[in-house]
């Protein structure tokens, strides 16, 4: 039951359970908003385009507002005396993209006991007394990721049929959701022996340097014949690359990826990386944006939820807005990520 809920079959927020929801969020007239991040290195997600949006959307609410930006490095426990130190300041809405999705309820027992609502963001704190979750659809990540497989593997498995998965970090909710979505897809063609599964690893806090790791050790163990790398994300495939690289295989092996990065998507463009998954980051964080501004305002947030709820992994159901992904590859990037304005050309071909 760890998954997104889909819009048809939810529950609704104030249905009285009681343990959940806006009925117990205050924030009300609320002047001091914590945006709690969970690390730098894993994507530069975070830091290069969630912060800034975050505090930008944020900000735009009202001028008299002060937005405080925490990351925690990675750090659980850091993470928990940032939540700390933002509690002693006054901020009184609490925004928190966890670093470990079980400790971070610590977080959201203690902004509860204060009144403070918590608006998790992107990856889901499993507790029962969350407000609200804005993410993207993880489970439909993973299916664009295996889909993207089943479409394009014959490419590359004239040689074999080998593939590894190197997934995200099993603290964070959203790798078991990547995970569920590419594994039920890919699930018959294991089963009917089109391609094999040779590697299959979660990655701690998505570090790069690990993945790269994983990797030498999947090709060794299978004197480098590889023909499929599901890599989680961006960060990921680009270590994975390396890997590749070494041995002058880039670009003969189908590398999967997430986030739309500059470098993922300049992978691409170079062959060594078939596709990514696009997840709008100025969307999340506009979401995100309308959500405390109704907190603030005291207003009724049934029109941005709409009815929508996510199960965590203890079974409380969170109120949601779930974005939906979409998959990039050469044959879509220039009218998804440049025509769409979501990068220019300059930035797409620095370096290059
Ligand atoms: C996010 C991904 C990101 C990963 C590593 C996940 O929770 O959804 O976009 O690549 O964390 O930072």
């Amino acid at each position: 039951g760890n998954s997104a809920t889909p819009p048809a079959s939810t529950g609704n927020s104030s249905n009285g359970n009681g343990s959940t929801g806006s009925a117990n969020a205050n924030g009300k007239g609320c002047t001091k908003v914590g945006v709690l991040l969970p690390e730098t290195a894993s994507s530069p997600r975070w830091e290069t385009y969630d912060k800034p949006a975050l505090q930008k959307d944020i900000q735009a609410i009202n001028s008299n507002l002060t937005v405080d930006l925490y990351n925690a490095q990675g750090d659980p426990n850091t993470q928990r005396n940032q939540a700390d130190q933002a509690l002693t300041k006054g901020d009184c809405i609490l925004v928190v993209a966890p670093k470990d999705a079980d400790a971070a309820a610590a977080i959201v027992t203690k902004a509860k006991g204060m009144g403070i609502p918590v608006v998790s963001y992107d990856r889901l704190i499993n507790s029962k007394d969350l407000n609200y979750y804005v993410s993207y659809d993880g489970v439909a990540v993973g299916k664009l990721q295996g889909q993207y497989v089943i479409d394009h593997y014959k490419d590359y498995t004239k040689n074999g049929k080998n593939v590894v998965m190197i997934n995200g970090s099993s603290d964070d909710n959203n790798a078991h959701l990547f995970y569920q979505g590419a594994s039920e897809t890919l699930k018959p063609l294991f089963d009917n022996g089109t391609l094999k599964k040779v590697y299959d690893q979660y990655t701690p806090g998505w570090d790069p340097a690990t993945a790269r790791n994983e990797m030498d050790q999947a090709m060794t163990a299978n004197q480098n014949n590889i023909q499929i790398a599901y890599v989680a994300n961006d960060t990921m495939a680009n270590s994975v690359i390396s890997a590749l690289r070494a041995k002058q295989l880039n670009g003969k092996v189908l590398v999967t990826g997430q986030d739309a990065t500059v470098t993922g998507i300049q992978n691409i463009l170079l062959g060594d990386q078939a596709m990514t998954v696009f997840k709008s980051y100025s969307n999340e964080a506009q979401a995100t944006a309308d959500l405390v501004k109704a907190l603030i305002n005291g207003s009724d947030t049934s029109g941005i939820i709409k009815g929508q709820t996510t199960k965590t992994p203890g079974g409380a159901d969170i109120p949601s807005v779930i974005l939906q992904p979409a998959a990039v590859d050469k044959a879509n990037l220039k009218q998804q990520i440049i025509d769409s304005g979501y990068m220019t050309k300059d930035q797409v071909c620095s370096g290059l």
